[in-house]
């Protein structure tokens, strides 16, 4: 219903004074000048209490409802025009009111984990960035296995080009026969794997990391493989980038890809800066996901603070399958690398699975998933809607078309607009 009209705010401050004001989009729905208005206030938490507010004027169609926003809370807005004694519904809208330190944060989508045809993905990576676009996210890295340039050829194909989706660098790490993890290096400043590839010192320092390494837990053959992790996720961070413990319950020859062992030990210490609470696995595939989310929560119930993301590990954008499904929402100050990095470091992030035809779904901090899903509901939508444009954009861009990059600047800064008046100002 409230996608017919304008609403905004719809973010406001918690404890704050606020003005809602909403407008039809059509005329069908219009607020009338000449009538009179009540609205009633509903906290969802049921924090602050009910209030009615009578005697509410339109003025040009557009109705103004003040209120102060007791606490964080979703709050229901039902609107009714009053007849003589009867109240005839006009409509129900919805608001958010968050705390100052989520006030100061967007949410941001991203994927962090989607292959090219430079590994064994279909397109190239300009195609998957402008891709990302056209399905609503903001930020995005190819993460090829072995591979970092070709997160470059992505950044490099929009280079002066106005885009507003950040295209960051990364790879997949991963040591098949001797260690089966796999590990995203997202947006870090350089590729770990030649490191890897050069065999020295490389060798040498996960040596001395396994002989540091205590024993609890870790059957001894499993040692040199743990030490493989530390060093990467290490190396990683030193790059600057964040260092994604990916998929440990996707299933491949018949087990689980990361043995029970390494999975405990990767909880109990946490050398990663974020797990991989939803990754690319396909509709018959729902168990691996599943274990993760079950893993996470029992690992969070034993008081482990674990920041999540999710990824679509997208071998393909135009296959109908796991491109979009999964992805994260990153509550940053701004979409810029060190934000986005140190947000999702910092557990302000959620996963969410949006398989098509079914209920969108976040997962992660319980406060985080509830905003979350009232942002998926309320906002998001408006905000993808601009982004499909701009993706096609993209894609004609990459195609060749001399006049995408012009068009693309008449639309730059559109849904960080959107956004800003989507805020209390
Ligand atoms: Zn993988
Ligand atoms: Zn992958």
């Amino acid at each position: 219903m409230s996608c017919h009209y304008d609403v905004w705010p719809r973010v406001v401050r918690a404890g704050g004074e606020g003005t809602v004001s909403l407008r039809a989009r059509s005329p069908h729905g219009r607020f009338d000048d000449a009538a009179e208005y009540e609205a009633t206030i509903v906290p969802m938490e049921g924090i602050g209490g009910r209030t009615v507010r009578a005697g509410l004027r339109p003025v040009a169609g557009c109705l103004r409802i003040p209120h102060t926003f007791a606490a964080e809370q979703e709050y229901a807005l039902a609107v009714a025009r009053c007849d003589g004694e009867a109240r005839v519904p006009a409509g129900e809208f919805r608001v958010y009111a968050v705390g100052p330190d989520l006030f100061a944060r967007r949410p941001f989508k991203g994927d962090l984990h989607l292959h090219s045809s430079e590994s064994d993905g279909r397109e190239s990576p300009a195609w998957v960035a402008a891709a990302c676009r056209r399905i609503g996210l903001d930020f995005m890295a190819v993460t090829d296995h072995w591979k970092y340039a070709p997160s470059l050829d992505a950044i490099a194909a929009f280079a002066g080009t106005p885009i507003d989706l950040r295209i960051f660098p990364g790879e997949e790490v991963h040591q098949e026969p001797d260690n089966p993890v796999h590990i995203v290096n997202f947006g870090g400043a350089h590729g770990i794997c030649p490191l890897i590839r050069a065999g020295e010192p490389y060798l040498s320092e996960v040596r001395a990391i396994a002989e540091g390494l205590g024993a609890d837990g870790l059957p001894p053959e499993l040692r040199f493989a743990y030490a493989q992790c530390l060093w990467t996720y290490r190396s990683i961070r030193a790059a600057g980038g964040v260092a994604i413990f990916a998929h440990p319950y996707w299933i491949w020859r018949a087990q689980y890809n990361v043995p029970e062992a390494l999975i405990a030990r990767h909880f109990a210490d946490q050398p990663f800066d974020a797990f991989e609470l939803l990754g690319g696995f396909h509709r018959y595939e729902t168990e691996s996901n599943l274990l993760q989310l079950a893993r996470y929560h029992d690992e969070c119930g034993r008081g482990r603070r674990i920041p999540v993301v999710g990824s679509s590990d997208s071998h393909g954008c135009e296959r109908g399958e796991l491109f979009g499904w999964y992805w994260t929402v990153v509550f940053a100050p701004t979409a810029e690398f060190a934000d986005l990095a140190a947000a999702i470091r910092g557990a302000h992030a959620v996963a969410v699975e949006a398989l098509p035809g079914e209920t969108r779904r976040a997962h992660g901090p319980f406060r985080l998933v509830k905003y979350a899903h009232f942002l998926l509901r309320e906002v998001l939508p408006l905000h993808d809607a601009l982004c499909v444009e701009e993706g096609r954009l993209m894609l004609d861009h990459v195609a060749g078309d001399p006049a995408a990059a012009a068009a693309l600047g008449r639309l730059q800064g559109r849904t960080r607009r959107l956004m800003d008046s989507l805020w209390q100002a």
